[in-house]
């Protein structure tokens, strides 16, 4: 049989509900791999051996009847960071959090353990997930399995480079701005962002509310639809959770209509991204699909009204973090300056650049100046879409207009840094849901593809997309971290 920590997490699954193998032997197999190559990867944060051995065990007594009725039993998964748990510490990547425990778990990590899912850690990230390269975390950078001289990509990096490094076969991310599909484009695997309000945000930490949303990271279509059915769902507990999000079925198997937006194929695109997507429209065509070029006229301005919109919700949501109600607090001669020294202590470059951007563009009398006209430019960036998915059942991208870039060859530039953001950001302010999956490596690095498709329409894309990933170059190893 296959190394244990080269199976999908459908292929451990199985294996584990025939009883062909233990959890406790998944877990095993799993943390002796993380062993190995996390000293060079750098992708958790956390690990608990312990606690994943106690469930693993647990499951193991488990009737054939128990294993099989939850579909992600003998699965070990990882968590990025910024998502809370009772048994593990949250940092979000952080110093201000110091050593916070969570009194409760977030409605995802609920969600998989109902589902029969075994946590085994929680995974780097960007500072509060405000990045693209997991360079701005406050406990340094995670590597790219492909070549550890590149980051993974961000602000979900550390959950990218554990499931392309094959220490777990799943992760959860979080996207606001692409923090999903972004790294997931950058370390060759699949990264979903179902549309907003699907999945619970309640004990996610907040960046930008009305963008953020949580999905999985995995090495397959099958699985990532697989984990989005175990945590999707209406939560009372989330004010912004979708009642109407009920399972759908997956839809036709084509042929579709697809729209390429001219806009995304323009100048600042890598021509060896250009060419890898290419081919694949290329194939879809052969296949029968039916492309059809179209215009998202307000997607110049995205990047534009996002590091606005982010940032201004941003700076309200971090309020929060004064040395008083959560982890490090630092001393000071009275309240205001206790709260100066802790923030000013606490929180990095990138997030106190976010916070004095956004509590700029909220003030009185830039307020209407900034804030208004972000907000008028994402209604037209939603209209763009709804216009174009009148006449088209998707909507295929670049993920990003570059490959994994050298660790510091943004830091100095960080317009550049935000550019990077430009395909992904656009289904955030439209809160449509997307995914992008690896075409395979365009001169040793991995290259994504977007797919993009009206509100609600998660499963329907799961399984168009699903039903192309043969037309997808498989995967090869990531030679850096191969044993
Ligand atoms: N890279 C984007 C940013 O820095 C997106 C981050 C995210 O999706 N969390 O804001």
């Amino acid at each position: 049989m296959a190394e244990l920590w080269t199976l999908s997490a459908a292929q451990l699954h199985d294996l584990f509900a025939a009883g062909e193998v233990t959890a406790e032997a998944i877990v095993e197999a799993h943390l002796e791999r993380i062993q190995a190559v996390d000293g060079s990867v750098r992708a958790f944060l956390y690990v608990d051996a312990d606690g994943a051995r106690e469930t693993a065990r647990a499951q193991d007594r488990w009737t054939p009847k128990e294993r099989q009725e939850h579909p992600l039993s003998g699965v070990p998964v990882a968590l990025k960071d910024n998502i809370v748990t009772r048994t593990m510490p949250t940092t979000a990547g952080s110093k201000i959090l110091g050593r916070f425990i969570s009194p409760y778990d977030a409605t995802v990590v609920d969600k998989l353990h109902a589902a029969g899912a075994i946590v085994i850690g929680k995974t780097n990230l960007d500072e509060f997930a405000m990045g693209s390269s997991t360079e701005h975390s406050a406990f340094g950078s995670t590597f790219n399995p492909w070549d550890l001289t590149r980051v993974p990509g961000g602000s979900s990096g550390g959950s990218a480079a554990a499931v392309a490094a094959r220490m777990v076969p799943v992760a959860l991310g979080s996207d606001t701005g692409g923090s999903i599909r972004q790294p997931a484009s950058y370390t060759g695997v699949v990264g979903f962002k179902p549309t907003y309000g699907r999945v619970s945000r309640y004990g996610l930490i907040a960046f930008a509310s009305s963008l953020d949303q949580i999905g999985p990271m995995t090495r397959s279509v099958g699985d990532a639809r697989r984990v989005f059915e175990a945590i999707q769902g209406y939560d009372r507990q989330d004010s912004t959770s979708l009642q109407s999000g009920a399972w759908a079925p997956e839809g036709t198997s084509g042929p579709w209509r697809i729209g390429i937006p001219k806009e995304y194929f323009g100048e600042g695109l890598d021509p060896v991204v250009r060419q890898l997507v290419e081919a694949h429209l290329e194939g879809l065509a052969q296949q029968g699909h039916q492309l059809v070029e179209i215009s998202l006229p307000h997607s110049v301005y995205a990047i534009a009204a996002y590091y606005l919109i982010a940032p201004a919700e941003a700076s309200s949501n971090l309020s929060r973090y004064d040395g008083v109600r959560y982890g490090m607090r630092a001393s000071g001669h009275d309240l205001l300056s206790m709260y100066e020294t802790t923030r000013d202590e606490g929180f990095g470059d990138e997030v106190k650049r976010r916070v004095l951007l956004g509590t700029h563009a909220l003030s009185a009398g830039y307020y209407d100046q900034y804030y208004l006209t972000a907000q008028k430019v994402r209604t037209r960036i939603r209209e763009d879409f709804e216009r174009a998915f009148s006449i088209v059942d998707y909507i295929v991208t670049p993920t990003t207009p570059d490959r994994a870039f050298r660790l510091g060859e943004k830091s100095d530039d960080l317009i550049r840094m935000y550019l990077g953001d430009i395909y992904t950001v656009t289904a955030n302010l439209a809160g449509i849901p997307g995914i992008s999956i690896p075409l395979g490596l365009g001169e040793g690095l991995p290259v994504g593809v977007q797919w993009l498709a009206p509100t609600l329409a998660d499963e329907a894309l799961l399984g168009a997309v699903r039903a192309v990933e043969s037309i997808c170059q498989p995967m090869p190893w990531p030679e850096e971290v191969q044993q």
